[in-house]
């Protein structure tokens, strides 16, 4: 592989240039156009627009679309977290050892690594594997309206590699904790606190209940944690308060002691501590642990021995953050994440790409590829 640092340095810019944090759909579509620029340079792959409602489109990339089955399954997210007004405050820069600017390590260089590696493959390696590239539109705010295209193809794949940015150190992602959040909602009785406090149902008082019974379910043994975020209610110290709000986060390890929780949630609704409260409870978010079970060992043994080779120094994080990841480790599907370049500061304005690291990232993407091949 040729490789100059300076091209792909002016290959990025336009990417990082461009205000697309979620549900900036122009932004977000100058993205797809230009990735479906570059798979449309090169020769035998398909491009598929796909309509992810609010949060714009994705783009369903292959080599063999006829395919039943996908050997391969490459994840990435063209959105950032970024507000409007972000890129032109903060366009790309970089210096002797990082590049900076919105979304630059998490994740457009994930995403134009896995261009480089697909330009560079041999045609034998590529005319051998069924490669699918999802790119969504919405992973930073949980991947809402494209995790059901992402899982539908995920299905059919055998191995999914996702190229968020590898760690700090170097590290790729092995294990991700699931995470879910709730804004609960308690709807009480107003009455006069000096005149009629016993006609009146204290919202805040069920909900302090709740929080009581929400910080008991945690088990930090086994990193199944529930966290009472943010509460409000209340309209005066001399009213008996009708409402109040609570936003839960929940993370775990076990997808099934996850499901424990959900359930004694929802039990706890219909048996309210105050007569005459009554409650509603709305699951914003949800991402399933990803957890490595045998076939995702034996895809990190693969990817170990790629990387021994390449003489890349990895490691394997077990991380609190969801990514598309967990998606598709939910169906059962061998997948890991990190294979972008190194990068750290993610969702601030310390993000940072490290340049020394974008070429060998390639390398091993494709050394891995070329094992799977094989
Ligand atoms: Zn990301």
């Amino acid at each position: 592989m040729n490789f100059s640092l300076n091209e792909y340095l002016e290959e990025l810019r336009p990417l990082i240039d461009v205000d697309c944090g979620t549900y900036t759909v122009e932004g977000i579509e100058f993205i797809a156009t230009q990735f479906e620029a570059k798979f449309a340079e090169m020769t035998g792959w398909s491009v598929k627009r796909v309509d992810c409602g609010k949060a714009g489109l994705g783009l369903e990339i292959r080599n063999k679309p006829e395919a039943d089955v996908i050997d391969v399954m490459m994840i990435g997210h063209m959105d950032t977290v970024f507000p409007v007004g972000t890129a032109a405050a903060r366009p790309m820069t970089n210096d002797a050892e990082k590049a900076y600017g919105p979304g630059v390590s998490d994740m457009k260089s994930g995403l134009l690594n896995i261009v480089y590696a697909m330009r560079n493959l041999d045609q034998a390696v590529l005319d051998k594997l069924s490669i699918c590239i999802c790119m969504n539109p919405d992973e930073e705010t949980g991947s809402l309206d494209s995790v059901e295209w992402i899982q539908s193809v995920a299905k059919n794949a055998k191995n999914v590699l996702v190229a968020e940015a590898a760690r700090a150190d170097g590290g790729l992602v092995k294990a991700r904790k699931g995470m879910a959040g709730y804004k609960i909602t308690f709807k009480g009785v107003a009455a006069h606190a000096g005149n009629e406090p016993e006609n009146g149902r204290s919202a805040i008082t069920e909900m302090a209940n709740w929080i009581l019974a929400i910080n008991a379910m945690t088990n930090f043994e086994s990193g199944t944690t529930l966290n009472v975020g943010v509460v409000s209610g209340g309209a005066g110290a001399n009213i008996v308060p009708e409402h109040a709000q609570a936003v839960i986060d929940v993370r775990f390890w076990s997808n099934e002691e996850y499901d424990d929780v959900d359930t004694k949630l929802r039990a706890m609704l219909d048996t309210p501590y105050v007569d005459g409260v009554s409650i509603t409870m709305e699951r914003e978010s949800y991402k399933p642990s990803m957890v490595a079970g045998p076939l995702t060992e034996a895809l990190m043994a693969l990817v170990e021995e790629s990387a021994d080779e390449l003489e890349i120094a990895i490691n394997w994080k077990e991380v609190g953050g969801g990514s598309d990841a967990n998606n598709t480790a939910i169906l059962g599907v061998p997948t890991l994440d990190g294979f972008g370049p190194v990068g750290a500061g993610f969702h601030s304005d310390q993000e940072y790409l490290l340049l020394e690291s974008i070429e060998p990232r390639i390398r091993m993407l494709m050394r891995v590829l070329e094992k799977l091949a094989k």
